[in-house]
């Protein structure tokens, strides 16, 4: 079986060229057969809540997962660092299934841990902080309550509209940190880990301990070309623009 992964979309209603490079990619891989997505996060550019959905014009896009789901296409979702406010009612829309990170994905091939790579990225302090905040229960039920409006406003002001910050520092700026990698694959027994977020594709190869061998599998953003990576059997093929890397799990 084929599984199908992909990140950082940051979709919104404004980019029509970046929907229907999205809407090409879900009829492609399913003309494919594949009947397995992950989306690790940044799906949506902003999330203010389930009920927002249309005030932000992202309906359209619920219903092209809608139809995605309805081919047969078993769709994971895990919340990024702009959409971690997708919920049940995002779920029974679309028919995703929300899943928390780290998610430990078992195939025949490998193991593999799926995240959305903010949380590794420990150097930038500021956005650490920020998200200890936003992801606890308290603070999402209180700004759920607020008035959509109000809802918005308050993400102007916070990090995660992406109109925020870019002319002080890009939320993507910062790459993840190296000993914050080492001490996720020490948790688990995965040595494949797959994740978006700082917009750097590539396969990198780590030494554990000096004899454990593991890969961190980076997905690209969607800004230029889609960049997805497929689990194939053995092998893990990574694309972003015209690159491809692959990653043979057998060896
Ligand atoms: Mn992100």
């Amino acid at each position: 079986m084929s599984i199908a992964f992909i990140s950082d979309l940051h979709l919104t209603p404004d980019q029509s060229a970046l929907g229907d490079r999205f809407n090409d990619y879900l009829n492609d891989i399913a003309l494919l057969g594949i009947q397995k997505l992950f989306i690790l996060g940044d799906l949506f550019e902003y999330w203010l809540g389930d009920d927002a959905s249309e005030h932000l014009g992202q309906s359209d896009y619920e219903r092209i997962l809608k139809d995605t789901s309805n081919t047969g296409m078993a769709i994971s979702v895990l919340h990024g660092n702009r959409d971690f406010l997708l919920g049940s009612e995002f779920s029974r829309r679309t028919g995703c299934t929300l899943i928390k990170e780290p998610f430990l994905l078992e195939t025949q091939a490998c193991k593999a841990l799926l995240l959305h790579g903010d949380s590794l990225c420990t150097d930038d302090v500021e956005h650490q902080a920020f998200r200890k905040v936003v992801r606890t229960q308290d603070w999402q039920l209180n700004f759920l309550r607020k008035p959509i409006k109000e809802r918005d406003k308050v993400a102007q002001t916070v990090r995660y509209r992406s109109e925020y910050g870019k002319s002080i520092k890009p939320l993507e700026i910062m790459d993840v940190n190296q000993s914050a990698v080492v001490d996720e694959f020490n948790q688990t027994s995965a040595r494949v880990m797959i994740h978006g977020h700082t917009h750097r594709p590539g396969i990198h190869r780590i030494e554990l301990n000096g004899r454990d061998t593991a890969y961190r599998v980076v997905l690209g953003d969607w800004a230029n070309a889609p960049s997805a990576a497929l689990l194939n059997n053995n092998l893990i093929t990574l694309f972003y623009g015209e690159q491809r890397e692959e990653l043979d799990l057998t060896q």
